[in-house]
């Protein structure tokens, strides 16, 4: 079975080609556009998808070493996401799929973010059910129950900001470009973690809070500069190692306090902030630490991508489930 799988929910246009759970191509067209702006402008984000999207899939295609009239299905976002952008995608995956009288096949980009550890990928395992995901990205932070392929509960969520959101923020008030995320990460490896202390915020449960961190850390670099106007430039580093420190220490929290809650030690996660080598390092650490067995996604699969995509699509396309042609993108889709 070949799926050709389309992600367009936020500001990267992608295209992947599958053979059954192998994937032949994963194109991704990065827009750059948006870093002026310090974050995703969604007028503009649309418009480039609108001239993205045929290069990509065209690419995808090639590099796939097929033909489009070899494909099986094509899977789309239909959410949740940026309503400008799941249109653009949204829009093109139908008139592929009419114009070849194929499938159509609706993903939910979340279930991307878990499901894509069922690629077929040299050296990685594939979860076994019921697993604990935790999704971290730009627009969600969750701990997910994974009862089945398309069998999930959110035991767990941030109540206000994302974590991706928290390292994006923070980034920002230290004149770190956009996104941010990837640049505390790497300054973050050159500092010192308990140079400076953040508070925890105090969340019940298994949900998570990432707004009063911000602040938190606004007004410390607000105090700090006002002293030192060279603060920021001074101690970069351990800033940058300091808040990636408290974000891991949060993250790792609620996964310890899940585990014990639902006896499950199969943990996975998913989403752009997955490529983040504290939390990769932390997980690791785990495995010997409590006994855990961890997956974690190779760095493509991070971020959004359509290979994710094209294998939920995959698991879809096994089990019948097509989408009819009035399926409509979803703004905020759940799971
Ligand atoms: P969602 O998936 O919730 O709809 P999204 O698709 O916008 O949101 P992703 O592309 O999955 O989000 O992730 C983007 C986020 O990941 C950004 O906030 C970015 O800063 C963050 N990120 C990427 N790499 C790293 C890293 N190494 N460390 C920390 N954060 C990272
Ligand atoms: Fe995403």
């Amino acid at each position: 079975i070949y799926i050709l799988g389309i992600e367009s929910s936020c500001d990267d246009t992608s295209a992947a080609v599958l053979h059954n759970d192998r994937i032949l191509s994963n194109v991704v067209a990065n827009q750059t556009i948006h870093a002026e702006y310090g974050g995703v402008v969604p007028e503009l984000a649309s418009r480039a998808h609108q001239s993205n999207i045929v290069p990509v899939v065209d690419q995808a295609i090639k590099k796939a070493g097929i033909t489009k009239e070899q494909l099986n299905g094509i899977a789309f976002t239909r959410g949740p996401g940026l309503m400008g952008s799941l249109l653009v995608g949204t829009s093109f995956a139908k008139s592929l799929a009419l114009g070849l009288n194929i499938p159509l096949i609706d993903v939910n980009h979340m279930q991307g973010h878990i499901l894509a550890h069922y690629i077929d990928e040299e050296g990685h395992n594939k979860p076994p059910f019921p697993f604990l995901a935790m999704t971290i990205s730009g627009g969600h932070t969750q701990i997910v129950k994974v009862n089945n392929y398309f069998d999930m509960e959110v035991i767990g969520e941030t109540i206000d900001d994302a974590v991706g959101e928290a390292y994006d923020k923070s980034g920002k008030l230290l004149g770190l470009g956009y996104p941010a995320g990837p640049q505390i990460d790497k300054l973050a490896q050159l500092g010192n973690p308990k140079a400076f202390q953040f508070t925890k915020p105090k969340v019940e449960g298994l949900n998570f809070s990432f707004s009063g961190l911000k602040t938190a850390i606004l007004y410390f670099i607000q105090r700090e500069t006002k002293a030192n106007p060279n603060f920021i430039k001074e101690h970069l580093n351990d800033i940058c190692a300091s808040i990636q420190y408290t974000i891991i220490g949060i993250l790792m929290d609620k996964l310890k306090r899940a585990t014990k809650e639902t006896g499950i030690t199969h943990i996975a996660i998913g989403g752009g902030v997955s490529a983040n080598s504290g939390i990769r390092k932390a997980l690791k650490d785990a495995e010997s630490k409590f006994g855990w067995t961890t997956y974690i996604p190779k760095f493509e699969y991070t971020t959004d991508n359509a290979a994710m995509i094209a294998i939920v699509g995959y698991l879809k396309y096994r089990n019948n489930d097509f989408s009819d042609f009035d399926v409509m993108a979803t703004a905020r889709l759940k799971i």
